[in-house]
């Protein structure tokens, strides 16, 4: 799989896996329903009244649009299009906007109060938001795409800008997409405005180290919670689900810092080897086979359940959104997750895992260096002064490094019961903090 685009959210090109992924998400729980159960179970340790809580449940606003686009032999075809602004109190909107089949007003809605809770976690000057378009990208022609795109972003005009909501790629988007918004939003606008949108190619404005920024941020939140849980990191060993984009830059990033990578998978299965693979070569097979099944140093092929439930220092599921729910969880015997995809536990694996006393750090931190990576690219964008990869390394390591913290002192000062619990505190108390401050319009 080609990488040459990163996101808020995703950093995918048309990846069947993925895309089923995201219909037996549709099947097995509503995600906007898993949002507001998490909302609650952490506002559970928190002073605040229930009619404060129950605003931060539902998103301000939704467009749902209906695009009329003309395909390459002259008919006009009518496509669902939504984007979500779920709660703007500590800043312009933020998040991607994805192209699936599987795309309705839910999972948009859900995915963009991810966003505001992810932002507030590592302390980024953004609320939230999402978007979505009803299509599967691979039955249409890069022109046809090109019109439904720049359909989309003419609906999305009014609410969109550089201070008001700042979309990115997620799903099934990349930087020609980003880069086809931004070209519409400006010609319409009749000027330059890059910080409209993130995740663009570097000659349209994107910034340095944005591909590697989600690996990164997952890698840096492992070497924290090894390093709070006082084990070591050096000689850890590690197994990682899914080996696309999030997957594979942590499984590089991990063995650089001495862990053994020991197994590792992707849609088509996985491998495992006591003494390790090599990420680099893994990741080479996989852009020559497809997969990494079958690479050549592989001790034995392994089921991504198995994977997953494999004895392991730190497991990294890097893939699919319920990845491990409250059944196989009942079977995880890694010590510690740190979850580079969004959602890969249900609210019932991960009361089963805090059951266990397995630690989980969760998505809405270790995955966060997508979005500040996406920030720094806007902070650059309205600077029009850009960072080399080294800064924009430095910085990601800072925030990670400060978010963690002010998740563990949450986690010690709350007495909570898991690290997800004590990343919605924080995000929720810094939401309400900005919405206390900015007081009441009638
Ligand atoms: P990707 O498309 O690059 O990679 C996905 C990988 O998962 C592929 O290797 C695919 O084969 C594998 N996969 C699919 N189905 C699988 C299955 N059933 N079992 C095992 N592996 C399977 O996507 P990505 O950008 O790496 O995103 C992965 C996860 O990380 C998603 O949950 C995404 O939301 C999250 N994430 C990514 C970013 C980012 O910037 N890339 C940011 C935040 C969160």
């Amino acid at each position: 799989m080609d990488i040459n685009y990163s996101s808020d959210t995703y950093s995918a090109t048309l990846n069947p896996g993925l895309a089923d992924s995201i219909d037996t998400m549709a099947e097995e729980a509503n995600p906007f329903e898993t949002l507001q159960e998490q909302i609650d179970d952490a506002a559970a340790y928190l002073d605040v009244r229930p009619d404060v809580i129950e605003r931060l449940k539902r998103p301000e606003r939704v467009l749902e649009t209906t695009l009329s686009v003309e395909m390459d032999d002259g008919s006009v075809e009518t496509i669902k299009g939504y984007r979500s602004q779920f709660n703007g109190d500590r800043g312009p909107y933020k998040g991607g906007i994805r192209y699936h089949p599987g795309v309705d007003r839910d999972e948009v809605t859900a995915l963009s109060g991810w966003m505001v809770f992810k932002c507030a976690t590592v302390g980024i000057p953004f609320g939230g938001g999402k978007g979505g378009i009803e299509i599967d990208p691979a039955d249409y022609s890069e022109s046809e795409l090109e019109r439904i795109t720049r359909s989309f972003a003419r609906e999305l005009r009014p609410l969109i800008g550089e201070d008001k909501d700042i979309p990115a790629p997620d799903v099934n988007t990349g930087q020609r997409e980003m880069n086809w918004i931004k070209d519409t939003y400006e010609t319409l606008e009749n000027t330059t405005a890059p910080g409209v949108i993130t995740g663009k190619a570097p000659d349209s404005g994107g910034s340095a180290g944005r591909v590697e920024a989600t690996g990164r941020s997952t890698v840096l939140t492992a070497r924290e919670a090894f390093d709070y849980l006082d084990t070591d990191i050096e000689g850890a060993s590690v197994a990682v689900q899914g080996y696309g984009n999030a997957g594979w830059i942590a499984a590089k990033l991990v063995d650089e810092l001495g862990a053994n990578v020991v197994a590792v998978s992707d849609s088509s299965g996985g491998i495992y080897r006591e003494g390790g693979f090599d990420p680099v070569a893994v990741k080479e097979h996989k852009r020559e086979t497809g997969s990494v099944v079958d690479y050549h140093n592989a001790g034995r092929e392994i089921t991504n359940d198995e994977l997953l439930t494999l004895d392991v220092d730190l497991l990294i599921p890097a893939a699919l959104e319920n990845a491990i729910d409250g059944d196989l969880a009942k079977d995880v015997q890694a010590d510690v997750i740190v979850s580079a995809a969004n959602g890969p536990l249900t609210p019932e694996a991960d009361d089963v895992l805090t059951e266990r006393g397995i630690h989980v750090f969760p998505d809405i931190l270790a995955n966060s260096g997508g979005v500040t990576v996406s920030y720094f690219e806007w902070v650059q964008n309205r600077q029009r002064y850009y960072w080399n990869e080294e800064t924009v390394n430095e910085r990601l390591e800072e925030l990670i490094v400060d978010a963690f913290d002010d998740l563990t002192t949450a986690y010690e000062e709350h007495d909570l019961p898991n690290f997800r619990t004590a990343a919605y505190v924080v995000a929720i108390e810094r939401v309400l903090d900005a919405y206390e401050q900015g007081g009441n319009w009638p």
